[in-house]
C-alpha cells in the first residue's frame, strides 16, 4: 500500500478520538538553530472529528487492525472496513515532512492492539523517540498509551511525549465491561495511577528542594527529569451506553482528583457503519457533549460540585441553557449577589460572571463601589447578570419571582442551515 493511501485509511481513522488538544504543553522552539520545530507555532494540519471540529495536530493511528473487539469502535477486529499499518519510520517522516511544510505544529498518534499491548506501545514510543532523538523534533507528541502495556514502557514513552492518554472510554465499569469486555477498567485506573505518581516525581525534582534552617531554596538539579509535562488526559464516549451526565461528571471528578487529569474529553458517540444492536441508532445531540464541557468547567475553575451541578431527578443537564444558569435558576433563594461584598466563591455563581471578570471586578471594588457602568465595560451580558446582582445603583425587583425567567434567559434560537447535519 502506497504512504498516501495508508494516510488516507489512518487519518481517517483517528478522527474518532476528541481527546488530542495541545493545551497545557511547555514552550519550547528551535530558535537557537538546534532541533527542528517548536510548540507554538503557527502553521497547522486541520484534523475533523467526526462532527466538523477542527484539531490541530497530525492526527494518525499507527494502524487500525486491532485484536479487540470494542463495539463503539469503527477499528473493532469484527469491522469490516479497509485496513493499514504504517512503520514507525514512516510516521516520523510523515511527521517530519509535515511540519517542514508548516502544516502541523505537532503529533497526535494513537493505535489499535496489534500482536500484544506491549509490541503495540514498543511502537508508539518508537515513533516518539525517533523523532525527538534521532529529529531533535520539539513540536508537541500526543501518544494514546496502551493501559495493559508494561511499565517500564509507559515510563519510557513519557520521557518523549509531551502528553500522555489513556482513554477511559465509558463513565462505568459495567458499561466498559458491557461494550469493551476485553478492556480492563480497573486496569486503566492503575495506569493512570502509576503515571500520575511518574508526572508528579518529575515535577517534584524539578522544584526548588525545601529551605533548611539558615539556606537558600536551590534547585535539586540542573535537568530534572522529563515526563510528560503537559500531563495526562483521557476521554469518555457520551452517548453509546446508558450512563447519565450526573454519573458522566462524578466519574470526571474522581479522575481529576484521583489522578490529577489535565483534561477529561466528553466524545459524544458517533454511529459507526456495521453497528452492533446493543449500541444506539442515532447520536445524542452534539449540544449534550458541549454542555459536558461547561459542566467541567464550572468544577475546575468555580468550585461548583460534581453532584450539585445536575439535577438528581432527571440526571441530564439541560440542553436548552447553560448548567451555571440552570443551577442558578433552581436556587433562586441564593440571589440576588451583592457584587460590593459578596465572596469571590459567590460572585462565581452569578450566570455571565467568567472568572476572569470575578477577579477583576474585585480589584476595581478595592477602590471604589461597583455600578452597572462598571459591568457594561467588562463586555459581561447585562441581560443575563441584572436579574442576579445588586449593585450601587440597581436591585432587581421582583425579576427572580418571574416563572417565565428561564424563557427569557435562555439563547434565541437559531434556525439550522439547509447545510448542517442533523444533531
Ligand atoms: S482497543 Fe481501541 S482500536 Fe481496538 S477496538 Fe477497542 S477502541 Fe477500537
Amino acid at each position: 500500500m502506497e504512504l498516501l493511501d495508508k494516510l488516507a485509511v489512518l487519518a481517517d481513522a483517528a478522527k474518532y478520538d476528541a481527546s488530542c488538544a495541545s493545551s497545557g504543553s511547555v514552550k519550547r522552539d528551535s530558535r537557537d538553530g538546534q532541533g527542528l520545530g517548536s510548540t507554538d507555532g503557527m502553521g497547522i494540519c486541520h484534523s475533523y472529528t467526526p462532527d466538523g471540529r477542527c484539531v490541530s495536530l497530525l492526527k494518525l493511528l499507527l494502524t487500525n487492525h486491532c485484536q479487540y473487539d470494542c463495539l463503539y469502535c469503527v477499528n473493532r477486529v469484527s469491522s469490516n472496513v479497509p485496513r493499514a499499518r504504517f512503520r514507525p519510520d514512516e510516521v516520523v517522516q510523515l511527521t517530519l515532512d509535515f511540519y517542514r511544510r508548516n502544516l502541523i505544529e505537532g503529533l497526535f498518534l494513537s493505535s489499535g492492539i496489534i500482536r500484544s499491548p506491549d509490541y503495540t506501545m514498543e511502537q508508539l514510543v518508537e515513533v516518539a523517540r525517533s523523532l525527538r532523538e534521532d529529529h531533535h523534533f520539539r513540536g508537541y507528541i500526543h501518544l494514546k498509551t496502551i493501559p495493559d502495556a508494561a511499565p517500564e514502557l509507559l515510563a519510557r514513552a513519557g520521557r518523549h511525549a509531551d502528553r500522555l492518554s489513556i482513554n477511559l472510554e465509558l463513565p462505568t465499569p459495567a458499561g466498559l465491561q458491557a461494550l469493551a469486555p476485553e478492556k480492563d477498567a480497573t486496569g486503566i485506573r492503575r495506569s493512570m495511577g502509576r503515571m500520575r505518581l511518574l508526572i508528579d516525581d518529575a515535577k517534584q525534582a524539578g522544584a526548588p528542594t525545601a529551605p533548611r534552617a539558615g539556606r537558600a531554596l536551590r534547585p535539586t538539579r540542573a535537568t530534572p527529569p522529563r515526563f510528560a509535562p503537559a500531563g495526562q488526559s483521557t476521554q469518555m464516549i457520551v452517548g453509546a451506553d446508558g450512563a447519565d451526565d450526573r454519573t458522566i461528571l462524578a466519574t470526571s471528578h474522581t479522575m481529576y482528583a484521583s489522578y490529577g487529569l489535565k483534561r477529561v474529553y466528553y466524545s459524544a458517540f458517533s454511529p459507526i457503519p456495521d453497528a452492533s444492536s446493543r449500541l444506539p441508532l442515532q447520536a445524542p445531540p452534539l449540544v449534550r457533549e458541549h454542555r459536558l464541557y461547561q459542566a467541567d468547567w464550572l468544577m475546575r475553575f468555580y468550585g461548583f460540585d460534581a453532584s450539585e451541578i445536575v439535577p438528581a431527578t432527571s440526571g441530564l443537564l439541560a440542553l436548552e441553557i447553560d448548567p451555571k444558569l440552570a443551577w442558578a435558576l433552581a436556587h433562586r433563594e441564593r440571589f440576588p449577589v451583592d457584587i460590593n461584598r459578596a465572596p469571590r466563591e459567590l460572585m462565581l455563581r452569578v450566570p455571565g460572571l467568567g472568572v476572569r471578570t470575578v477577579d477583576q471586578l474585585l480589584q476595581v471594588r478595592r477602590l471604589r463601589r461597583l455600578r452597572c457602568d462598571d459591568l457594561k465595560k467588562l463586555r459581561v451580558s447585562m441581560k443575563k447578570v441584572l436579574p442576579f446582582v445588586v449593585t450601587a445603583d440597581y436591585t432587581p425587583r421582583r425579576q427572580l419571582d418571574d416563572p417565565g425567567l428561564a424563557q427569557r434567559l435562555a439563547p434565541t434560537p437559531v434556525q439550522a442551515s439547509l447545510f448542517d447535519t442533523p444533531a
